[in-house]
């Protein structure tokens, strides 16, 4: 394939809006975190016309937020030590062949990155879940930004800032472009195929450690043209979030900090045998249970060495709210962190629509199963953002004539003040049915329309009302407690099965 650029200006009106931009591409990759930004360095390898729009300014999307790091297995044997502590956090709903495969190319990637010269430290360290140190850092605490920064350095064409993907193009049943809104206007991107790599929506929840423009929107996007979605009663609570939403890497637990409730006793050991380092589910259930209980929960660094050196982000996070972590203990609290579920796809990155592909944390590729184990989540944005590329390359249909523009589904953004703390009640970390069929009468009567046009604001808003809803309609499908999802009315694991849906039709599909 040859390089050619990708804007051919062409104008046109809209109705109701500044004029149409109209442009053409290959690859059309929507959002520049890991996963988008990875995917476009493997098409540009390929030559490519890839096209790589962010909505929010660069570094943009929770990639940059990153503390803790990159899980890689540390050798080839250790490819089913590691497997197997994916498998244990995701508690049955792991695809063991798919995870096993994203494992046994990592090393691959470690050595990518590495031969770029990005700055991963020599000394891996554990985190939570891992039975062995094998989260690699960059740059400290800073993993995310440093990772991101070393790949769009590498970029020959730098991703469009400012451009949100409002809405996706169909060709017949194939998805053929977007419809963006940029800072000039209104833009259709006729594309031979559509990658999403716009995150996930931690920002649905009241306090979460994701960025504001977590809000879901490629999932929506996939939704609304009949994509399949799976697993989105699956989000991640983080368990040590400071009062701000900023967060308190796993790593600081993996070299020795303690979690203490209000009365000062260290709780996690009649919790969990691993103490601190259980899985995250296990860890935020325990800080919930125990802020119930006695009214708070401190984590305490104090016995850390060089904790400036180390964790300079939670230093400073701390310090903005007046703390000294040496010397304090630090209020902690759970907060929504990451979405395990999202658009279903294979080992490829193909979803089930034609023309459409995912990978990153839009995506549900069946790694991380009902609990993502720590740092997992950076790497599958590497594995499949190069997968993902490639498999849409080989699948690409040249731009079609006349696609249409679906609907943006929108509401009112104001609602979003009076949604996110119902939220927080009925999709937290603990639920129960009641609650939740409350919580659902409450979000279907409120205001979800179709619109052709929209502005970014109310797009969001469409797109995180209905993921409250499909949230919530999973978890009460879900009448068990499994990984990140915990039922007060029903304590125990079931058999295990998938929640998929698709336009209006959810329905258990059996693992394995
Ligand atoms: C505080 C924090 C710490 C974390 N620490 C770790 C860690 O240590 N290790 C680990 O493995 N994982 C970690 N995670 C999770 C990990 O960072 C994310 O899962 C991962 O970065 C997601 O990458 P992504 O490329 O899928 O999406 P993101 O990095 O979220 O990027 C999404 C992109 O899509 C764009 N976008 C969204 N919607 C639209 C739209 N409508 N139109 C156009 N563009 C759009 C955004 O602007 C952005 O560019 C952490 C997450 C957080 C929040």
């Amino acid at each position: 394939m040859r390089r050619k650029d990708y804007v051919p200006p062409l104008q046109e009106g809209l109705s109701g809006t500044a004029a149409l931009s109209r442009w053409e591409t290959d690859l059309l990759i929507l959002g520049a975190g890991v996963a988008g930004v990875y995917a476009a360095l493997w098409a540009e390898a390929e030559g490519a016309r890839t096209l790589v729009v962010s909505k929010d300014p660069l570094p943009s999307g929770s990639t940059p937020w990153a503390q803790g790091g990159v899980a890689f297995p540390l050798d080839a044997t250790d490819v089913a030590a590691h497997l197997q502590d994916t498998l244990q956090a995701g508690r049955g709903l792991v695809e063991a062949k798919v995870a096993r495969s994203i494992l046994q190319e990592a090393p691959f990637h470690l050595e990518k990155l590495l031969s770029w010269g990005l700055p991963f430290h020599p000394e891996p360290v554990r985190e939570g879940g891992h039975s062995r140190a094998r989260v690699r850092h960059l740059g400290g605490d800073r993993s995310g930004l440093w990772l991101l920064r070393g790949l769009l350095g590498r970029l020959s064409r730098p991703p469009l800032q400012g451009y949100t993907a409002l809405s996706l193009l169909l060709a017949g049943d194939r998805v053929a472009g977007a419809l963006l809104l940029g800072p000039e206007g209104p833009v259709q991107v006729k594309a031979g195929a559509v990658l999403l790599a716009t995150g996930g929506f931690g920002s649905l929840f009241p306090i979460s450690t994701a960025p504001p423009g977590a809000s879901g929107d490629g999932m929506v996007l996939a939704w609304r043209a009949g994509a399949i979605l799976r697993d989105l009663e699956f989000v991640q609570f983080h368990p040590t979030a400071l009062p701000n939403g900023a967060l308190v890497s796993e790593a600081a637990r993996g070299v020795g900090a303690v979690l203490l409730n209000a009365w000062g006793e260290r709780f996690m050991p009649r919790y969990a045998e691993l103490g601190e380092l259980a899985p995250r589910d296990v860890v935020a259930q325990a800080v919930f249970w125990e802020r119930q209980r006695t009214g708070a929960v401190y984590l305490d660094l104090r016995s850390i060495e060089h904790l400036g050196e180390r964790f300079p982000s939670i230093v400073a996070s701390a310090r903005a709210l007046g703390l000294d972590p040496t010397t304090d203990l630090l209020p902690v609290a759970p907060a929504a962190h990451y979405v395990m579920g999202g658009v279903r796809t294979d080992a490829g990155g193909f979803t089930s629509l034609p023309g459409l592909y995912a990978a990153g944390e839009v995506a549900s590729t069946g790694l991380h199963g009902a609990n993502r184990l720590a740092s997992n989540s950076l790497l599958e944005g590497l594995v499949m953002g190069k997968r993902a590329a490639l498999a849409a390359l080989q699948d690409l249909h040249g731009p079609p004539r006349q696609p249409q523009a679906l609907p943006v589904l929108t509401a009112p953004p104001s609602l979003l003040p009076k949604l996110k703390p119902q939220v927080g009640e009925a999709l937290g970390v603990v639920r129960e049915g009641e609650r939740l069929r409350a919580f659902l009468a409450f979000a279907e009567a409120l205001p979800l329309e179709e619109k052709p046009w929209a502005s970014r604001e109310e797009a969001e808003a469409g797109s995180l009302l209905l993921l409250a809803r499909l949230v919530a309609q999973g978890a009460l499908l879900r009448e068990e407690s499994r990984g990140a999802h915990f039922r007060e009315d029903f304590p125990q694991e079931g058999e295990p099965f998938h929640t998929e849906v698709s336009g209006s039709t959810l329905c258990r599909v059996p693992a394995g």
